[in-house]
């Protein structure tokens, strides 16, 4: 039997940053895997989506860039060499992991590991006993029961980053954050993309004019897309929906959301990350862990929502849609109103503040650099910064935080 201060299961980011704080606290800390380290966010997520994101984006871009001055003919897409790269990145970021966990002096026990009792942990054969156990299994894609996944036709978001080669078509199964993110993908790769969602609009959380505005921008990027609408059945290849749509798609991906890790919930362990059944995002797990070994509490209502392509799309707090008319005021900017959206050739997008009472209650925004963006706001609304105060900040010129300057100012 091997005794440490902290067991971990599960070394993706709630996992392993539990691990890191506990270790730099000086604890004596073990970590079970049975998977690959870094969990599904670098090794089936965040990373290795945003790094195959990059790559179709520089192929769009680089095949419509003669308006700026850039011809570029003859530009060819070598898909084994996208996907290359993405198991590079995700290597390198993993090796990372491996170091630290190495030079932290943290124990890593690649297995499977089970739960005997609120400080024993049975893995590979041997006992672990821990003073603390901490949880951090994570989620799994969730499956739609017209749709189970054979991981050939019928794919998962797994599956979907392994793909040899791309498919001419492609049918995508719910537009959430990752739903969003592939039909981008597939989209700038010249793919034929379809997305069928069953809520009323596409990115259905979040607020109503950012969905409007990603049903527009899908419409000018000729990505096809089904509101209200789900898959009735599959007969073969043939795709029926329940608007009596066929559809003959190459591949479908379902993108409906993930479930977490079924395990059984043992008193006195704790459960951080995607397996707590909260909010399924890796910052999230992240804030969590430190909440759990350093004690520093995070807003669980101030957690920002970010869709990643061009343009971005981030959001944090309230939506228009769930406030009351007349208890709130807004500002709505144009991204076209800044000078640097001109500069990027990325005029596309807005950025709508909602405030009560002098303060930012929410802010929803579409724009090259959302995601850098939404900070600045973020960090506003959770320290009660007014709007009167924010004012008096001075924000660089050209930029995308111009934008945010300006909309203050708009707030009606
Ligand atoms: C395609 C995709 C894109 C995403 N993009 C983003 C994004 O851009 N931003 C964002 O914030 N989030 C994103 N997410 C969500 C993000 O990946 C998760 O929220 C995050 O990985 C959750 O972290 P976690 O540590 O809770 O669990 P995970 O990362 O799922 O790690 C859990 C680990 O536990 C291991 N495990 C489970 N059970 C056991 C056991 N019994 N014994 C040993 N090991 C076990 C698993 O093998 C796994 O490695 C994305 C997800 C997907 C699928």
């Amino acid at each position: 039997m091997e005794n440490f201060d902290i067991g971990i299961i599960g070394a993706g980011p709630a996992g392993y940053t539990a691990a890191f704080h506990a270790a730099a606290k000086g604890m004596s800390v073990v970590i079970f895997e049975k998977d690959e380290i870094g969990g599904v966010c670098l090794n089936k997520g965040c990373i290795p989506t945003k790094t195959v994101l990059h790559s179709s984006e520089i192929f769009y871009e680089m095949k419509n860039s003669s308006q700026l001055g850039i011809c570029t003919e003859n530009v060819t897409l070598n898909y084994a060499k996208v996907l290359e790269h993405k198991n590079n990145v995700v290597e390198k970021l993993r090796k990372g992991l491996e170091l630290g966990f190495k030079t932290n002096k943290i124990s890593v026990v690649k297995s499977f590991a089970r739960i005997a009792d609120a400080n024993t942990i049975l893995a590979d054969g041997k006992t672990y006993q821990c003073k603390k156990i901490i949880v951090a299994a994570g989620a799994e894609p969730k499956t739609l029961p017209q749709l189970k996944f054979d991981h050939n036709f019928i794919l998962n978001s797994d599956d979907i980053l392994n793909l040899a080669a791309l498919p001419k078509s492609i049918l995508i199964v719910g537009s959430g954050a990752i739903g969003i993110e592939w039909a981008r993908i597939f989209s700038n790769f010249g793919v034929d993309v379809t997305v069928t969602e069953f809520a009323q609009n596409l990115l259905p959380l979040a607020d109503i004019e950012v969905s409007k505005r990603i049903e527009r921008i899908f419409k000018t990027k000729k990505i096809k897309f089904y509101t209200g609408t789900t898959v009735e059945k599959i007969d073969g290849k043939t795709v029926t929906l329940t608007n009596g749509e066929e559809l003959l798609p190459e591949k479908i991906l379902v993108a409906a959301g993930r479930t977490p890790v079924q395990t059984e919930k043992i008193e006195g362990v704790t459960y951080i990350g995607d397996v707590s059944g909260k909010i399924q995002l890796a910052h999230f797990g992240i804030k969590q862990a430190i909440a759990v070994v350093e004690g520093v509490k995070f807003d669980e209502s101030l957690v920002p929502s970010v869709v990643y392509g061009l343009p971005e799309i981030a959001w944090i707090g309230q939506r228009e849609q769930d406030l009351q008319p007349g208890t709130y005021q807004k500002s709505n900017l144009l991204i076209s109103a800044l000078g640097k959206s001109h500069c990027d050739d990325a005029t596309e997008g807005f950025i709508k503040i909602l405030s009560q009472n002098g303060k930012i209650i929410g802010a929803h925004i579409v724009s090259k650099e959302a995601s850098a963006l939404i900070h600045q706001i973020l960090i506003a609304m959770q320290n009660n910064i007014t709007i009167d105060k924010l004012k008096e900040v001075c924000f660089a010129h050209p930029t995308y935080s111009e934008g945010i300057f300006e909309s203050l100012w708009r707030i009606k």
